[in-house]
């Protein structure tokens, strides 16, 4: 057989990098059909959106996880790029307006720190022979080395390493050579302190929880993010319902339902914007999350002695916590209530959107709104 050309390898080292969400999602508007399908959307802070090339330098992989496609020994085609290759297709992607950024990840290939080496050389030819300056999410992989860490947070844009399960154990469950704290916590510190080095042009990093491929509880895996978050200075972490694949141990075990992995992002939220904490949280017997309601709401409706609050009067902490009302929300109510009383639900509904589901929770003027729902006002 020949050399493999270099769109045959796009279509496989592109559908090698599905599963990853950390940092991009998979919204289906955004796949692009004439190259591949292999563009996805990353939201960035500030709410820009980007088209991203996601894709893998090589699917190569000795490790065995129990849940990837890339797996050693799984029967499926193995290539990988140069960096040449993969920086001259990434330039001429972006020279034809289809892409403005790069996400870029690998299997383990030969050895974490050949591939991570590799892996490295294709940004450095992407900024310098290319001098493309947008975008570039660099995965860490398992196994690199810290000099090799703080260059990626020098290059690239964004950096983030999966911790895939919530404790040792459980990733004990699905890898039999990834160990948590040495490959993974060890790493993810080394790449909460190159992002706050003052030669670093990255800024934040994620990682990626894969759901339900164990037995772990949402609580589990809320806990353990809300704990890096905290230490490891996390900016995000990216939630991904399992998905079976063939040729795999775990090829039997049913999908995780989209609705839980949704359920997550919303408490996942809770915990990085309204001061919740992951013990705060409503959970069924199981840990899980409840399917059946938005988290917020069902924490309000478990803590009648809060509520109703009087909109008027209440700190900022505690309307952050009616459910229907936002950050943006409550400080346009904050600064209105300087300035005069806000005076009914339908005053407060200019402020606020969501005024209606609101309404249950608040007092305005000591009146329930609630009843002033009732009343149509
Ligand atoms: S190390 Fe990464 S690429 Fe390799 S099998 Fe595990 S998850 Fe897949």
């Amino acid at each position: 057989m020949g050399p493999m050309d270099t769109d045959r390898k796009l279509e496989i080292l592109g559908e090698s990098a599905s599963q990853d969400v950390a940092g991009a999602t998979d919204r289906p508007e955004c796949r692009r059909k004439d190259i591949g399908e292999f563009i996805y959307p990353a939201q960035l802070s500030g709410g820009r959106v980007l088209r991203q090339l996601k894709v893998l330098l090589d699917n190569a992989c000795p490790f065995s996880c129990a849940y990837c496609a890339q797996r050693a020994g799984r029967d499926t085609p193995r290539t990988r790029f140069t960096p040449e290759e993969l920086s001259r297709l990434f330039a001429s992607l972006v020279e034809r307006g289809a892409v403005d950024g790069l996400f870029l990840s690998s299997g383990i290939g030969r050895s974490p720190v050949a591939t991570m080496d590799r892996m490295l050389a294709t940004v450095e030819i992407i900024r310098r022979r290319y001098d493309f300056q947008g975008f570039v999410h660099l995965k860490i992989l398992p196994g690199a080395e810290p000099a090799q860490i703080e260059r990626a947070a020098e290059l690239a844009d964004r950096l983030s390493i999966n911790l895939e399960a919530p404790s040792a154990a459980y990733l004990s469950r699905l890898s039999a050579q990834k160990d948590l704290p040495g490959d993974i916590l060890r790493r993810m510190s080394w790449i909460s302190t190159a992002v706050r080095a003052r030669r670093a042009r990255a800024r934040s990093h994620t990682t990626q929880f894969v759901i339900g491929a164990g037995e772990e509880s949402d609580r589990e895996v809320l806990g353990a993010a809300w704990r890096l978050y905290r230490q490891y200075s996390l900016g995000r972490a990216y939630y991904s319902a399992f998905r079976p694949i063939p040729g795999t141990p775990l090829e039997d075990r049913p999908r995780a339902p989209l609705l839980r992995q949704h359920r997550l992002y919303q408490a996942d939220f809770l915990l990085r914007h309204y001061g919740f904490s992951p013990h705060e949280l409503v959970v069924e017997d199981s840990g899980n999350l409840a399917a059946g309601g938005d988290p917020k709401l069902l924490w309000a409706c478990a803590h009648p002695e809060l509520f109703p609050v009087e909109v008027n009067r209440a700190p900022r902490e505690l309307l952050l916590r009616v459910p229907g009302f936002g950050e943006r929300t409550v400080r346009r109510i904050i600064e209105a209530r300087k300035i005069q009383p806000i005076r009914d639900l339908a005053e407060l509904a200019r402020l606020a959107p969501l005024a209606q589901k609101a309404a249950p929770f608040l007092l305005i003027r000591g009146k329930a709104a609630r009843a002033q729902l009732d009343l149509g006002l």
